[in-house]
């Protein structure tokens, strides 16, 4: 066995059937369907669970209105095929996790009639794809309704079209994803950064050493490897074969919240054109806007620091669209790599590469699945599961039903429970002027767990902290000693969403969550939301 840098420290002496590296959406996906077919497996990431692109996407489950018109533009089936997929896979999420994934609408405005019909027409085929998996259909909306569901909307919008899509919490259904796959026995490390892959003198890959933050290594001896890195694909494709060619382009995405609530009915605003022909979301979120995102082509270090200048783009949007408004403040800001396949050898508009995955077989047997998008991380995860049976020459045992944390073994009873459950977290939680938001709160991040963390606490650690996302001390100390979180970023803006909803308000509890982490022997930290 050759390790191709690095000596170990400690040695994981139980073979296991797959490692995979990367705990995004893609990597938890292919360790929770490796994990309910029986497999033994172990994920590893280098830093939190979700910190990289996957807890900073547009919190969209979406077929990608945007990819259906160039479908068509181009005359263009497999787009078509990649459009219906994803509309399956986002009526698959919200039926399996639906405290934390709901359908919502999103309006097109139309500046006249063409337009309108246009649109019109064009969602109605959306809605189509669909088919049995609807979420709900679109409908057209008279000037007075798209005013009314928009107040500040600029004059000059004679109404638009309705149409429904998926909006979810990225970064609690990645961990969700993860922490299902671990109580069904998968090893799951978080801050454990693969440092180099293992060959047999044959050539073919046997495993991985992996190092923590404090410089521990470990070895990993397995069957299968998977690297599921996002964007850091090629720096593991390249561990495994140095002359390896690049297939991934970096493109940062950036997010700027809005204290205002410009969608106060729940109804976001897609803008179909910006001038450079990009589109551009205004979503509703925590009472707030959620405006996104930008398509820079940038270099892997730079993919999660938002420049002045894209934050600026976005801001003059909202301001051209919203001019009663004045001024937006900024609550928060945040960016995203969005790890994209180049088609080999050319050159590339990243805004025009299609959002489609592939996964590859290195002939030492490295798999890596890469590109896609979050709502399509299931049929990720199944195609790369095809790929190890190929790899092996053996079928994949029939998988057990295994629900996802917080979820009921079927959709109907999850949704009867939740209603149950709601009227128990009034009995038990502290009468608070906040307490329907508290429980919707928690209802939403934990689904059926919420019980359990109220029961277990005392009303003091139960006590809001916060009117704008009202989590309390007992959270922290879950996401601590049950989630994974290490640092103060882990707990406020991954395990909670507060300091990507208001970063001012999330700074202010920073020293309540230093202290939990102090408790628990862990370094105090900042906050930080490039990490
Ligand atoms: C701005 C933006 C908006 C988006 N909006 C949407 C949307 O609304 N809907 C949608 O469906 N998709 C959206 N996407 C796309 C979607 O977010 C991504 O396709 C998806 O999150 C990628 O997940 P991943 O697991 O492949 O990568 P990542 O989430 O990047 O995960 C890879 C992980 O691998 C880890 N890693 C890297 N190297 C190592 C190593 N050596 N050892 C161990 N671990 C390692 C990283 O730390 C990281 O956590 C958006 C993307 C962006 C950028």
């Amino acid at each position: 066995m050759t390790p191709s840098q690095g000596a170990c420290t400690g040695v994981i002496d139980q073979k296991i059937d797959l490692l995979v590296i990367g705990a995004g959406a893609s990597g938890a996906s292919v360790a929770y369907e490796a994990t309910r077919r029986g497999l033994r497996v172990a994920l590893l990431e280098a830093g939190d669970i979700g910190c990289a692109t996957s807890c900073r996407s547009s919190k969209m489950l979406h077929g990608g209105v945007r990819y259906l018109e160039l479908a068509f533009k181009t005359f263009d089936l497999a787009q078509l095929s990649l459009v219906r997929e994803a509309l399956m896979e986002r009526a698959h999420w919200i039926e399996q996790a639906p405290f934390l994934a709901q359908p919502f609408e999103l309006a097109l405005p139309a500046a006249n009639c063409f337009e309108k019909a246009y649109y019109g027409v064009g969602l109605g085929i959306y809605d189509a794809l669909s088919g049995q998996r609807s979420i709900g259909n679109s409908r057209l909306l008279s000037k007075t309704q798209i005013h009314q569901a928009l107040p500040l909307l600029r004059a000059g919008v004679n109404g638009g079209v309705a149409y429904s899509d998926g909006q979810f919490n990225d970064a609690r259904l990645n961990l969700l994803i993860a922490l299902t796959a671990e109580r069904a026995g998968a090893i799951l490390r978080s801050n454990c950064r693969v440092v180099a892959l293992e060959h047999r003198a044959d050539g073919q890959l046997c495993g991985a050493i992996s190092e923590t933050s404090m410089g521990e290594q470990e070895h990993w001896r397995a069957s299968v490897v998977v690297n599921a890195t996002g964007m850091q694909a090629d720096s593991l494709r390249k561990m495994a074969d140095a002359n390896i060619a690049p297939r991934m382009l970096t493109s940062r995405g950036v997010h700027v919240v809005l204290e205002a609530n410009l969608c106060p009915e729940g109804i976001g605003l897609l803008l179909p054109a910006t001038d450079d022909g990009r589109v551009l979301f205004l979503l509703p979120f925590y009472g707030r806007t959620l405006v996104g995102t930008t398509d820079t082509a940038c270099k892997l270090n730079e993919a999660c620091a938002p420049s002045q200048a894209e934050q600026h783009y976005l801001i003059e949007y909202v301001k051209r669209w919203f001019p009663d408004l004045g001024q937006p403040i900024v609550k928060s800001c945040w960016a995203g790599g969005r790890p994209l396949l180049k088609p080999a050898g050319k050159a590339i508009n990243s805004s025009r590469v299609v959002r489609e995955h592939e996964v590859e077989t290195l002939p030492c047997g490295l798999i890596s699945v890469m590109g896609g998008k979050w709502t399509t991380c299931r049929p990720m995860a199944l195609d790369t599961l095809k790929a190890m049976e190929t790899l092996l020459g053996r079928a994949m045992p029939t998988p057990s039903a295994l629900p996802l944390l917080g979820a009921a073994q079927n959709p109907a009873l999850t949704q009867t429970l939740l209603l149950e459950q709601q009227q128990q977290l009034r009995q038990l939680l502290p009468e608070t002027p906040i307490q329907d938001q508290q429980i919707a709160h928690l209802q939403a991040s934990y689904g059926l767990e919420a019980l359990a963390l109220v029961e277990k606490n005392s009303a003091k650690q139960l006590e809001p902290l916060s009117d704008v996302i009202p989590i309390c001390e007992a959270e922290i100390d879950r996401a601590i000693n049950q989630e994974h979180a290490r640092t103060p970023t882990d707990v406020l803006a991954r395990r909670c969403r507060l300091a990507m909803v208001d970063m001012s308000e999330a700074q202010r509890l920073l020293p309540v969550v230093q202290e939990h982490l102090a408790h628990a022997d862990l370094p105090k930290g900042e906050l930080d939301l490039q990490h």
